[in-house]
């Protein structure tokens, strides 16, 4: 049953102080509210728990993408539509865009945020096994100041991250990928649209003389939290890609995640999929 609208209360802040004023006055009070795209969808199903919504799409700190020789920057409430938009991004971040297309529809990819899509920490979420591929950072930002911390390692379990009470995310940065690298990304779902995904793979790997030089890969769905499979890559850095490698790659692979079976798809099915998926990658390499 859909919640009873009258009971929620709303503030909508202009700046990031106002935003980190309430959170500091009040821990435990507020809730963020961007593009609403996932809490749209507790209300509607009368399991939004929280009551008082700071909604921060009126704060302009949060908003825009920014780049330098080295890095590019989205602010926390960057849309999918200003993602696939932006012409850097789509040059040097081809995973994000992939994503960003198949994230919903067009009203989704209008309303839907980066920083929620993290923060939500759903393991089926689109754009994180992208995000952790090309090494993100994040800003996270209260009262006290601001910190960079590593995206990998940020989720520590089911909808759990190491985010303070009266902390936000503001920014999320990630450097230029060598110009060489092979970017894979491929999201299984049971549409081609529209569908939240039973697996979804993201790869970076650059080759030197025949020999994997780097090679990042993380797959979401198939654990708690969309993971990055650093025994797979540290078993690929250094060697050269026959069947034998692959198959061993693929052993190793299938030992670091976890799939279960849901309403969307079977353990059984997630991890060959995924197998076939880490092959497809490493094939492209
Ligand atoms: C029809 C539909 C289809 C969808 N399809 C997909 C899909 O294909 N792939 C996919 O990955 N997702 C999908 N989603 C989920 C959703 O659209 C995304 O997760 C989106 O990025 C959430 O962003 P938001 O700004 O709307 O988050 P909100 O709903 O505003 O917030 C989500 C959570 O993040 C918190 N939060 C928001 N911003 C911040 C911040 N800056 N700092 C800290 N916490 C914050 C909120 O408090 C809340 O807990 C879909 C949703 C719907 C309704």
């Amino acid at each position: 049953m859909r919640s009873d609208v009258t009971q929620y209360e709303m503030v909508a802040p202009k700046s990031l102080d106002e935003v980190l004023a309430n959170l500091s006055s009040e821990p435990g009070k507020w809730t963020l509210f961007a593009g609403g795209t996932d809490l749209m969808v507790l209300m509607e199903s009368g399991k939004l728990a929280p009551k008082n919504f700071l909604s921060l799409w009126g704060v302009k700190e949060l908003k825009g993408i920014s780049y330098t020789d080295d890095s590019m920057t989205f602010g926390a409430l960057t849309t999918y539509g200003e993602l696939q938009r932006h012409s850097k991004v789509r040059e040097y971040f081809p995973m994000l865009i992939q994503a960003a297309k198949e994230t919903g529809g067009l009203a989704i990819q209008n309303r839907g945020t980066l920083g929620g899509n993290i923060a939500n920490a759903s393991p089926a979420a689109d754009s994180p096994p992208g995000l952790l591929v090309y090494d993100a950072e994040l800003e996270l930002t209260s009262v006290d100041g601001s910190r960079w911390v590593p995206y990998d390692g940020f989720h520590t379990g089911y909808k759990q991250m190491k985010l303070g009470e009266a902390e936000l995310i503001t920014k999320i940065r990630v450097p230029r990928p060598d110009p060489k690298g092979v970017h894979y990304f491929k999201k299984v779902g049971t549409r081609r649209a529209q569908a939240i995904s039973k697996i979804v793979l993201a790869g970076f790997g650059l080759m030197n003389e025949g020999a994997v030089k780097t090679v990042r890969i993380a797959v979401g769905s198939v654990a708690a939290i969309t993971l990055r499979c650093h025994k797979t890559e540290a078993f690929l850095t250094g060697k050269s890609l026959n069947d034998s490698v692959i198959a061993e790659a693929s052993e190793i692979f299938g030992g670091e995640i976890t799939p279960i079976d849901d309403v969307r798809s079977t353990g059984r099915y997630r991890r060959q999929v995924g197998k076939n998926l880490l092959k497809d990658f490493l094939e492209s390499l």
